[in-house]
């Protein structure tokens, strides 16, 4: 057996609704614009031929319920309220019929995003690391398995801060649907069980600060929550 040098970082393990085995997460895929609603308030024009990524660390992971301390870096740190879905089964060059068929179930999740430096970034034609993929950015509920809700293709989808409604839509309006970005994807890399993929968000971004309470919901999947500490 392999010996080394410090002790290796452990697994990162999501809750799984009425299992007491955690769901192993792999990889973090995100889909820019996948609302039109949302790139029309960024600015920027959707691609209804193909999606985009980004990616977060599995160990940026913080489960729903958390407090986290307001970020280091930004004077801009936005939520983006996401549907999530959990790869159960490997595949490569899926066909999006059978695209289903590889999930294990599905999530609330929220992108939250630093986005002073994501503008900085895009404004410069530089990568979106700094503004995206940082300690504590993907916020996730337990996962709901599709054996038990099947596979969402509307409902509202709704974030509030404090109570007070900001983003409200419905999953009927993902410009690329789940099998759609499960097909793309798969083009590109060998999905593996354990990778998420965050949908995109809709319309209604907005800052936090310290001391704000975010709830998000998905009809027929779950609910979310994040608390905004103060900056360390
Ligand atoms: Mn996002």
């Amino acid at each position: 057996m392999t010996q080394y040098i410090f002790t290796p970082p452990a697994v990162i393990g999501a809750s799984i609704r009425g299992r007491a085995e955690a769901f192993p997460i792999q990889r973090i895929f995100c889909v820019g614009r996948n609302y039109e609603a949302h790139a029309k308030e960024m600015g920027v024009a959707v691609d209804r031929e193909a999606p985009f990524y980004f990616t977060k660390a599995a160990s940026d992971y913080v489960p729903s319920g958390a407090t986290v301390a307001y970020p280091p870096g930004t004077k801009n740190y936005h939520y983006e309220m996401e549907f999530v879905v959990a790869i159960g089964k490997a595949g490569f060059r899926i066909a999006e019929a059978d695209a289903l068929s590889h999930v294990y179930g599905y999530a609330c999740g929220l992108d939250m995003t630093r986005r002073d430096l994501q503008l900085q970034a895009r404004e410069k034609q530089r990568p979106w690391d700094l503004g995206k993929d940082f300690e504590e950015s993907a916020v996730l509920s337990e996962i709901v398995p599709a054996a038990e809700i099947g596979h969402p293709a509307k409902g509202k989808i709704e974030l509030a801060v404090n109570g007070a409604v900001k983003q409200s839509s419905d999953l009927s309006l993902l410009i690329h649907s789940v099998p759609a970005l499960i097909a793309h994807l798969s083009g590109y890399y060998h999905l593996l069980p354990g990778d998420l993929i965050y949908t995109g968000t809709p319309e209604g971004v907005g800052a936090v600060v310290a001391g704000d309470k975010i709830t998000g919901l998905i009809e027929g999947v779950g609910t979310i929550a994040l608390t905004v500490g103060a900056a360390e």
